[in-house]
């Protein structure tokens, strides 16, 4: 129903209630009123007979009584007027010039108590009073009753009886009441009209915002309020619609400008654009919030941590490892196991990487060769940082369920990275100029500068990933000999050769520094003691094979390896570089040429 009808309804039932108030009130104060007037009516009647027949009898005319009783009885509305009289003046004068005794038993009751009797007595169709009145024998006044009448002060002598109709009375309040109704009909005819002339604008306008703003809040601004006829109508109906207008326009303008920041675009499920818009800038505030943060980060290691940070917090994933892949050194590492590591992508390369494409087992069982678990959901996607370097955030899930939300993910997880994007790239532009202060200028290997720093963050990685490292501590046999034989820059020469030989022979996940002048260091990653003397045996063998020009000549060279393994050799890194150091002394005192893996009790000898 339309806020019209219902103000219709609302007047239409005041006005109801109002009339009716007004009818039984009218009704009761003409009723008692009427009442009243035929008591006095009835009283003075009374009266009028009692001196009418005092005159009669001081003029001696008692005997035409009659003649004035019958045209009482005959006044209007007198529907029967009689006189009774007791036994005393029946005893003194007879029962009158017809019969007036007492005619009913409500005459004999007053005749005997001396009582007024005054009744009002109401049908469906009629409404009459009835009254009788006492003559009562008085010695005061002008004639003095006890003169005539042998009765003394008090007694009852006779009563005046009538009957007079109220109908005609009634009926006028009937009429009243007709009239009331009438008007009452008229007043609501002419106020409805009246109000819904006045109203019907508003009532327009009321009726048409509801709607409006039932779309609204569905989420569709493009409705608008009515035009109405009523000039101040007109004017809220325009505000509002300027108002919508410019709400709608801007949310549409937010939307579009804003939501572009943003690759994925959950934000279009919303109908409702203001609901898209607040989740437009809620998201983008978290992510200004990160960008933030990680700007403040002191490395890189930091803004990974962050992001495996936002990867489990924000996307509640709790099995997800990030790897780094170096594309100019060739180098894939691991820069964050959230629970364990689960691919090969070290040793044998990353699909998503490769393919720069992502990796989903849901899309193809066992996709991904380098997955250890043929069981595992995974979904690993690359992310282009740099010209030289991707990331890989690989995503484990325990069971259908969960892997379908992850599948959801990689547009909200692509806003972060390509969030710190800018920052990565910067932060490991000032590494690798801080590298270069960590290369040796001979070989191009790492210096020793670096293995401080080295040993630092990767060794309680490898640590906590239950990874190991091959510690070799090689040294050429001999080399006094090129320098004094062929002079320092032949010497430098065996260095490079050497160097060369070693970055050949290991893996991109292994390190190799300059440890002294012509020692080497090489951290051989993740390895078991046949890798080591597979690595020691192709480096060896192929340092003897290379030949060294000096200026007339072309010679070759042996080199020595001690070798020792972390942690199994000792849980403390700088340890088992002592211990491959003492397994080195152990192979040159052996007659050089060789590789010695470094035993419990060496130390000691
Ligand atoms: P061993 O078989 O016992 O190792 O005998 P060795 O002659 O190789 O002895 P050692 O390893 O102690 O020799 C180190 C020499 O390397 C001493 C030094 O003159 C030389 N050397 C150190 N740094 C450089 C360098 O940068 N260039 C050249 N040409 N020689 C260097
Ligand atoms: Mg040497
Ligand atoms: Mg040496």
């Amino acid at each position: 129903m339309n806020t019209r009808k219902k103000v219709t309804f609302i007047l239409i039932g005041v006005f109801i209630l109002l009339g009716m108030v007004l009818a039984v009130s009218v009704l009761f104060n003409f009723r008692e009123y009427g009442i009243k007037s035929a008591k006095e009516k009835a009283e003075l009647t009374s009266e009028i007979v009692k001196n009418g027949l005092t005159a009669h009898m001081v003029n001696g005319m008692m005997d035409k009584r009659r003649y004035f009783l019958q045209k009482m009885e005959d006044s209007k509305n007198m529907n029967a007027l009689w006189i009774s009289r007791t036994g005393l003046v029946v005893d003194q004068f007879g029962d009158g010039i017809e019969n007036e005794l007492p005619r009913d038993n409500i005459d004999r009751e007053v005749l005997k108590t001396g009582k007024p009797y005054v009744k009002y007595t109401e049908t469906w169709d009629s409404a009459e009073l009835r009254a009788t009145f006492p003559y009562i024998a008085s010695s005061k006044g002008t004639p003095n009753c006890l003169k005539c009448h042998n009765a003394k002060e008090g007694d009852v002598l006779g009563s005046i009886s009538m009957v007079i109709d109220v109908s005609e009375m009634r009926g006028s309040w009937l009429n009243s009441i007709f009239y009331i109704i009438i008007i009452s009909i008229l007043a609501i005819i002419i106020t409805l009209f009246v109000i819904n002339n006045a109203l019907r604008p508003y009532m327009k306008i009321f009726d048409s915002v509801k709607d409006v703003m039932a779309k609204v809040s569905s989420g569709d601004y493009s409705k608008r309020i009515v035009s109405v006829s009523s000039i101040e109508g007109q004017d809220v109906a325009d505000r509002i619609n300027g108002m919508l207008e410019k709400l709608q326009g801007a949310l549409t303008e937010l939307e579009g400008k804003v939501g572009i920041f943003l690759l994925n675009k959950s934000y279009k499920r919303h109908k409702d654009p203001l609901v898209a818009v607040r989740e437009i800038i809620n998201e983008l505030s978290d992510i200004y919030k990160f960008k933030k943060t990680i700007e403040l980060d002191k490395d890189l290691d930091e803004i990974y941590a962050r992001i495996a940070q936002v990867l489990r917090i924000k996307f509640g994933l709790n099995d997800f490892n990030i790897i780094e892949k170096d594309i100019k050194k060739s180098t894939t590492r691991f820069v964050h196991v959230e629970k364990k590591i689960h691919c090969l992508a070290v040793e044998e390369g990353c699909r998503a990487d490769r393919t720069r494409a992502p990796v989903n087992s849901s899309v193809f069982e066992n996709v991904c060769s380098s997955f250890s678990c043929d069981s595992c959901k995974y979904l690993c996607l690359p992310f282009a940082i740099s010209d030289d370097l991707n990331l890989i955030v690989s995503i484990v899930s325990e069971n259908d369920k969960e892997k379908k939300r992850v599948d959801s993910l990689p547009y909200f997880i692509a806003d972060y990275i390509n969030t710190a994007r800018s920052e990565i790239v910067s932060v490991r532009l000032n590494k690798i100029l801080q590298d270069t202060a960590r290369l040796d200028q001979l070989t191009g290997l790492y210096n020793r500068k670096f293995l401080e720093e080295f040993v630092e963050k990767s060794i309680p990685q490898a640590k906590r990933a239950d990874k190991t490292y091959g510690v070799l501590m090689i040294d050429i046999d001999h080399f006094k000999m090129i320098n004094d034989t062929y002079g320092h820059d032949v010497g430098d020469e065996a260095i490079r050769i050497i160097s060369r030989v070693i970055k050949e022979s290991i893996r991109e996940s292994d390190v190799a520094i300059r440890f002294g002048g012509e020692e080497f260091l090489v951290l051989l990653y993740n390895c078991t003691n046949e890798h080591i003397a597979n690595v020691c045996s192709k480096i060896g063998e192929e340092f003897s094979k290379q030949e060294i020009k000096a200026k007339n000549e072309i010679f070759t060279k042996t080199l020595s390896i001690g070798a020792s393994i972390f942690p199994n050799d000792s849980d403390d890194i700088y340890r088992c570089i002592k211990f491959a150091d003492i397994a080195l002394y152990r192979a040159k005192n052996g007659g050089r040429n060789r590789a010695v893996k470094f035993e419990k009790g060496m130390e000691d000898m």
